[in-house]
């Protein structure tokens, strides 16, 4: 099948096949906490969803899990309309399609702008769950889940009870009401001591970090959730008037200076040419070699444009902001105790 060829019956069943992966996948993995693939089997699902709808237009259908953010908010917690959409990335898989797309996006920055001397963050990519928090007059008042970007999950109770994220505010200087966005996770060292205890208990492990961190929050009960070594680290602003600062890397250090958890491992970078685009490759090279030394897993690292100028300039897809982007590091192989048996007999 070819652009502008009408799509065989082949085609158009595989296009429905894969939509109904694609759902099952996002339904057992966001609100069951239990995914049935790996994230390499789905991206892979994913990605020939988009092939084929770049091919063919016009079989994209409106409820097109490429036209939505992933997930939904489950009924079992109250539902909260976030202020401000949360949006997923979009992915890029090999350096190529990382030239493409920080060419082109520095492109527009500096189109018919010549003075504009545009900058990134380059960050890890925590493998956790997205949660927004509000805090008013410096006090944290809700946090709730992503689910589908417009409603979450109120899930305050639970993250309340994780110790990196403050109850009050310090320093001074923050607006009246705010909200701030990032990622609940779980260290990889306090995974390796849950899943421990579990086996001693007699309970089934968590399959990664990931699964027992998305688990572990969205609990009925908060005391469980209270029992589970959980941490968060910030990487976006939400609804509320500007922090008083003009970058993402300044609103981090805002943050930051208010007690709130930021990474300590975001790096910036200078420039729209190539120059700039090797900068970015270095940073995904460094910490591609010391992606296990970090405190957390990562499954990439997510460029962003610094500037809030250059952010709102860039605008946003139904499902992504275009001023951003995340490189997905190739799956690793692995290696589970199961395999190891099956290969032995
Ligand atoms: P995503 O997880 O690839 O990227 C978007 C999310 O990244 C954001 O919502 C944010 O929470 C997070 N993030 C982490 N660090 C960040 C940072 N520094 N800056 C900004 N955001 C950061 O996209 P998605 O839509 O949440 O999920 C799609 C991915 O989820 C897939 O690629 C796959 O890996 C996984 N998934 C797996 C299955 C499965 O069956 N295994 C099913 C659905 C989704």
């Amino acid at each position: 099948d070819a652009p502008g060829q009408i799509p065989s019956e082949r085609l158009r069943e595989e296009y429905e096949t894969l939509v109904e992966q694609v759902r099952a996948a996002r339904t057992a993995y966001y609100q069951q906490d239990a995914p049935e693939l790996s994230d390499a089997e789905y991206d892979a699902l994913y990605r020939r969803l988009e092939d084929i709808e770049t091919l063919h237009p016009e079989i994209v259908a409106n409820d097109s899990p490429t036209q939505e953010v992933g997930g939904e908010a489950s009924a079992a917690f109250s539902p909260v309309t976030h202020g401000a959409r949360m949006y997923s990335l979009e992915d890029l898989f090999s350096e190529d399609e990382l030239r493409t797309w920080f060419l082109r996006t520095a492109g527009t920055l500096t189109a018919g702008r010549p003075e504009a001397a545009p900058a990134w963050t380059v960050e890890v990519k925590i493998d956790g769950l997205a949660v927004n928090l509000r805090y008013r007059e410096g006090r944290l008042v809700q946090a709730a889940t992503r689910g589908d970007g417009r409603v979450g999950e109120d899930v305050t109770q639970n993250v309340r009870t994780i110790a990196d994220v403050p109850q009050t505010l310090t320093g001074k200087g923050w607006p009246a009401e705010f909200e701030v966005r990032g990622e609940v996770f779980m260290s990889s060292a306090a995974f390796a001591e849950l899943n421990a205890q579990r086996a001693e208990e007699g309970l089934p492990p968590f399959a990664n970090p990931r699964n027992a961190a998305a688990g572990s929050l969205r609990q009925k009960d908060p005391a469980v959730t209270a029992r589970r070594p959980l941490s968060m680290i910030l990487h976006g602003v939400g609804a509320g008037p500007d922090l008083g600062v003009a970058s993402q890397h300044e609103a981090y250090d805002a943050l930051a200076a208010w007690g709130l958890p930021v990474s300590p491992y975001t790096r910036l970078v200078e420039g729209a040419d190539e120059a700039a685009l090797a900068d970015v490759v270095a940073v995904i090279e460094e910490y591609g070699r010391r992606r296990h030394e970090l405190i957390h897993e990562i499954d990439g690292i997510v460029v962003k444009a610094d500037a809030f100028a250059d952010q709102r300039l860039l605008g946003h897809t139904s499902r992504v902001p275009r001023w951003a982007a995340a490189f997905k590091y190739p799956p690793e192989e692995v290696h589970t105790l199961l395999l190891d048996i099956l290969v032995s007999v």
